[in-house]
């Protein structure tokens, strides 16, 4: 209420200007809801007990069947660049904010409902989610955050009982699914599309974006309010920083966003909206998970450093237009960008390395091999640990086939000898630099395995829960959660889950 809105109430499917939202409510479900997951920590950070997870009432608020007491829910305005090409309005066409929930810390926490009917920005679309994308957002979300990247949380996992159509992409039919609502949480879904709509209508509709940011600053960079340079320029620079952080993040765990258009970058920096979002298996930095984005692969892992600087680019460019930053103080902002991102590559692959600084050399060889013997990323990360710089004490001793650490050379399966050649080149070099360093290995192998996830959401396994839950059996999804829950742990893992996809899935199939 701080802001302009759109009071009309009405969910009709139209332009809205002169606000940043629109009040609007769920639609209800026709059939019970049920609870399939919920997140004990993040209902602890909102301020709910866990165990009212398990009260039909929660299965009914948080499917948009019931009101959230006290709250008043609302959908937001927002535009942005799809694919590199401006797309004009786009909004929350199928979240809808129930309100903030203050905690005992005194924090502000935003709870969206997805998937809860339509909102004036659904515009074609039905406004709902279907059980298998909304089962990956639900993981997704935690894993991520257990693993400590920036991101939206999860509450909670509703099935809605009602059965969405969805046209499929593959065969053309239009198919029904069971729907769900994943209600997420973050302090903020601002994005980087909301300061662009209104900056690009002009008119009356440029006063809203230095309202916006004053917003935007008061609650989530009170900190740059006392600065001696422009509030709005130290925001965009800590944005840009952010946003840097948040994509050498992405690199360290393998994560491919795969729809990186500027409505889908957080003004927090964190990572929001999971759709055909991938891992890396087999390292491949031409992996996009997004089928729509073939043959260009605008969004693969390799360029989401260079996209991530495109979306901070339009969101200077818009504060520029509304004449908030100077065209210095964006220029500055991208340079801050492309610094928090290197710093941020470097100590994250450091770290991967168990090295104490980059080393351009061990880690380059690395990638090469890992490419050209269709390594997995994850894995092949994570057995490093194994190797000793002493050669001869690795931990798990030494594989006769391959004369490679046994851990690594489980990892890599069989290969031709002069592959072999080559990988015992790399460890030979990756232990000199281990032995100049000069750390015990145990020392050595425990930061390193603080940055190598052993368990990273992988889409085989997924499709196989998401087959489990259609018909029911959440078992599979709660063990499954459980692990990537502790994603740095290594213990109690079902090898199943550790497999990476069958070689030809390299390009990513199975979508959404
Ligand atoms: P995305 O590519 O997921 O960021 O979505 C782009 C736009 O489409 C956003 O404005 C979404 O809110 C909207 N959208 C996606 N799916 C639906 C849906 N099922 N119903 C209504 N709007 C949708
Ligand atoms: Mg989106
Ligand atoms: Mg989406």
């Amino acid at each position: 209420a701080e802001l302009p809105g759109d009071h009309s109430e009405s969910n009709v499917p139209r332009q809205v200007s002169g606000a940043l939202y629109s009040w609007v409510a769920p639609t209800p479900t026709g059939t019970e809801p049920t609870t399939i997951a919920a997140s004990a920590d993040v209902a602890r950070l909102v301020g709910l007990d866990p165990e009212e997870a398990r009260r039909p009432e929660f299965a009914l608020i948080f499917s948009g069947n019931a009101p959230l007491p006290q709250t008043r829910s609302y959908s937001q305005c927002y535009g942005g660049h799809q694919f590199g090409h401006w797309a004009g309005q786009l909004g929350d066409g199928r979240a809808i904010c129930l309100g903030q929930a203050v905690n005992a810390q005194g924090e502000r926490w935003e709870l969206q409902l997805k998937g809860a009917g339509r909102t004036p920005y659904s515009r074609m679309a039905d406004g709902r989610a279907v059980l298998r994308s909304s089962i990956r957002e639900y993981i997704a979300s935690e894993a991520m955050h257990a693993m400590g990247v920036p991101t939206t949380r999860a509450l909670s996992l509703v099935a809605t009982g009602d059965q969405v159509i969805r046209d499929m992409f593959y065969n053309g039919n239009a198919q029904l699914e069971p729907g769900a609502v994943v209600c997420r949480v973050s302090r903020s879904f601002v994005r980087f599309g909301t300061f662009q709509l209104p900056v690009t209508r002009g008119g009356d509709d440029m006063g809203l974006v230095s309202l916006l940011a004053d917003y935007v600053i008061r609650h989530h960079y009170p900190h740059l309010v006392e600065g001696e340079a422009s509030k709005y320029a130290a925001f965009l620079k800590e944005v840009a920083q952010r946003t840097g952080h948040l994509v050498a993040e992405w690199h360290r765990v393998g994560f491919v966003h795969g729809v990186l258009n500027t409505d889908n970058m957080s003004i927090l920096g964190e990572t929001i909206d999971y759709g055909p979002y991938g891992f890396l298996e087999r390292f491949d930095p031409d992996f996009t998970p997004n089928t729509t984005d073939l043959p260009g692969r605008r969004y693969c892992f390799r360029d989401q450093p260079e996209i991530g600087q495109w979306n901070v680019l339009q969101l200077a460019r818009a504060l520029v237009v509304a004449d908030l930053v100077t065209q210095e103080e964006a220029s500055e902002a991208l340079q801050a960008y492309a610094a928090t991102l290197t710093e941020g590559y470097e100590s994250g692959v450091a770290a991967k390395l168990g090295l104490k600084a980059y080393d351009r050399e061990v880690a380059a060889g690395l990638l090469r091999l890992m490419y050209d013997d269709s390594a997995d990323y994850t894995n092949t990360f994570r057995s490093l640990g194994s190797i000793s710089a002493t050669a001869g004490s690795d931990a798990g001793g030494v594989d006769e086939a391959s004369g490679l650490p046994a851990v690594l050379a489980a990892v890599l399966g069989p290969l031709e000898e002069e592959r072999y050649t080559a990988w015992r080149d790399w460890v030979a070099l990756y232990r000199g630099r281990l032995q100049a360093q000069g750390l015990p290995d145990e020392e050595r192998a425990a930061m390193q395995d603080a940055a190598n996830p052993a368990i990273i959401p992988r889409n085989h396994v997924m499709v196989n829960i998401i087959s489990e839950a259609e018909v029911g059996n959440y078992e599979p999804l709660h063990s499954y959660m459980a692990a990537l829950l502790r994603p740095y742990s290594g213990e109690g893992l079902d090898p199943a889950w550790l497999e990476p996809a069958p070689k030809q899935c390299r390009m990513g199939v199975e979508l959404l």
